[in-house]
């Protein structure tokens, strides 16, 4: 990497590094090229072409940003930490530049200066993260909490705001099991802690979160509670949020400590304001959780529906009645088709057109069979066809491995990117038409835009959309135009802006017509009082 000011660093990391590799998903090992008859596939229907991909740089070929943080400042900050949890060198920074959307990971392929926040800090503590931001609101500099660094929707950008430098909180080193009520059922989770990590925590004394989104072998704990994710699990085990039961908060105005009960009517519930505060308004340190025993039996079933209104239906009517799915997602015909393609075979049974559905079922072993056997007679009378246990045992086995596939559709020249939304079942339909229709505007008709409904409420559910293009030209301002169309549709068309990704930076100019001018002033005056300053991730979620 070349920095024009070294700020006395070699280049060399000097902290340990996030797990993820810097410009692309996961492991390294892992990833794979694209099949050369899927590339053909991709030229000989949308016009995909290696020539158009920006290349891979090496990380040595990275121009960035240097850092600005003074050098009274990064003794005030080593200061609280310790020399040894803090870096400014550009092999430190380069991992903790952003988020892992698309345009995340093309913008680690530009020649241009790339930006990065100016430092690193691996607070070990509350204390240290208090004492830390005190130095940060008193010296100006502005704070961006790292938890995964799987963010989608640039809530990772170092973004300075008024202040002349940022610093990435990495929050890694709060990875302890604090606490395991094995009575009430509850556990008090470091932010810092892994998905993997939380797992296999709880499972050594025999119980298990259930939260798995996409992206679980990276994101956090805090992450989870700061972003209101979503896991594949959720009908079963509901969202993020709907498991926390507390949740403490360093603040730059002091530390809260929220949720005393199982249920209290002591006014409007704080722990809400902290859901989905994206690093705004204070640092998560621990989350309390409700856990339950690790199921003992799973059973699978696939299903194929002859179109989407009619596997919609069928999945309104088992979460309306209430079966008991832990996992239960329905693809759209384009997406069915997609993956018929990839794979010529889904786990080993042959699915001919229509959409394919997914169900998992757990529990004890007479649980997990009555869930099925009623969730079974629902989708048999809402016209399904049962596809076998094979396809929902094969979805389940590669549902981390799509994010690498992203990647190697990158370097082939293709644009692929995802993004959702919510609604209630009578507006599913409309909802879905706009957002595709402005997809495929934005895109031109070499593109696929394909849907899945990723997760299931009584009263509604939501869509997850993923294309597939062609680069043309600029591909980042390319997915630029064609989001903003989606946005503004799924505004338009009663939608929300974010189901599970969240707002950063990138739905922030959505959210006033989400919550409304009063519903913003709110946010502000929060903002006011928890962090009269302003250092904590300015340009995000609050317009
Ligand atoms: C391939 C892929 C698949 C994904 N799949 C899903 C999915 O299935 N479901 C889903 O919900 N999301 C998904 N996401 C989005 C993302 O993984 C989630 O938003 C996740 O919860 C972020 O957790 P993280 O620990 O990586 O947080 P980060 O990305 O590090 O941070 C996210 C935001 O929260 C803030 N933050 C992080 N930790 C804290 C903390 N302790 N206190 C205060 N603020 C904090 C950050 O400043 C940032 O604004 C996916 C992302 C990718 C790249």
């Amino acid at each position: 990497m070349a920095s024009e000011t070294q700020a006395g660093q070699d280049g060399g990391a000097a902290l340990p590094l996030p797990p993820m590799k810097w410009d692309a998903w996961g492991d390294p090992a892992l990833a794979k090229p694209l099949p050369e008859d899927i590339k053909g596939l991709l030229a000989a229907a949308l016009g995909v072409s290696a020539d158009a991909a920006a290349a891979p740089l090496a990380a040595e070929d990275v121009r960035l940003r240097p850092s600005t943080l003074a050098a009274e400042d990064v003794a005030a900050l080593a200061a609280v930490v310790g020399a040894a949890h803090l870096s400014t060198a550009d092999a430190d920074r380069l991992p903790r530049a952003g988020g892992k959307s698309t345009p995340d990971l093309l913008r680690r392929r530009s020649r241009q200066p790339q930006d990065a926040p100016d430092a690193v800090l691996l607070p070990g503590s509350e204390e240290e993260i208090a004492a830390v931001l005190a130095v940060c609101a008193e010296r100006r500099i502005a704070v961006v909490p790292f938890g995964g660094g799987t963010s989608v929707v640039g809530g990772l950008d170092p973004v300075r705001g008024s202040f002349t430098a940022v610093v990435s909180l990495d929050l890694r080193r709060l990875d302890a099991l604090h606490a395991l009520d094995e009575v009430s059922g509850e556990a008090v989770l470091g932010a810092g802690l892994t998905g993997p990590r939380a797992e296999e925590l709880l499972a050594e004394r025999g119980w298990e979160l259930g939260h798995y989104p996409q992206s679980f072998r990276y994101a956090t704990v805090g992450g989870f509670a700061a972003t209101r994710s979503s896991g594949q699990d959720s009908a079963g085990h509901g969202r993020f949020d709907e498991m926390v039961r507390g949740l403490r908060v360093v603040t730059p105005a002091g530390v809260l400590d929220l949720g005393r009960a199982p249920a209290s009517a002591a006014g409007p519930d704080l722990r809400e304001l902290f859901l989905g505060s994206e690093g705004v308004f204070g640092v998560i340190t621990r989350v309390r959780v409700r856990i339950h025993p690790l199921p003992a039996a799973k059973v699978h079933e696939a299903w194929s529906f002859p179109d989407f209104a009619t596997g919609a239906a069928a999945l309104r009517a088992v979460e309306q009645q209430g079966t008991g799915p832990t996992v239960i997602r329905l693809s759209d015909e384009a997406e069915t088709a997609v993956n018929l393609a990839m794979t010529e075979k889904i786990g080993g049974t042959q699915v001919t057109g229509g959409c394919l559905a997914v169900t998992v079922f757990e529990g004890t072993k007479e649980q997990a069979e009555a869930r099925h056997e009623r969730t079974r007679a629902v989708m048999l009378a809402a016209g399904g066809t049962s596809l076998g246990a094979d396809p929902a045992v094969g979805w389940e086995h590669g549902r981390f491995s799509a994010p690498y596939l992203r990647d190697a559709l990158l370097d082939s020249g293709a644009l692929c990117e995802t993004l959702e939304t919510a609604t209630d079942w009578a507006n599913l339909d409309r909802l879905r038409t706009a957002v595709t229709a402005a997809l495929q505007g934005g895109l031109g008709a070499n593109s696929l835009v394909l849907c899945h409904i990723s997760h299931v409420y009584p009263t509604g559910a939501s869509l997850y959309f993923t294309v597939v293009g062609a680069q043309q030209g600029d591909p980042i301002a390319q997915w630029d135009a064609a989001k903003r169309a989606a946005c503004d549709a799924i505004m338009a068309n009663g939608g929300t802006i974010t189901h599970h990704h969240a707002v950063g930076a990138d739905h922030r100019p959505w959210m006033e017509q989400e919550i409304g001018g009063l519903g913003v002033k709110i946010l502000r005056a929060v903002k006011d009082a928890v962090d009269p300053v302003g250092i904590l991730n300015p340009g995000k979620l609050i317009p």
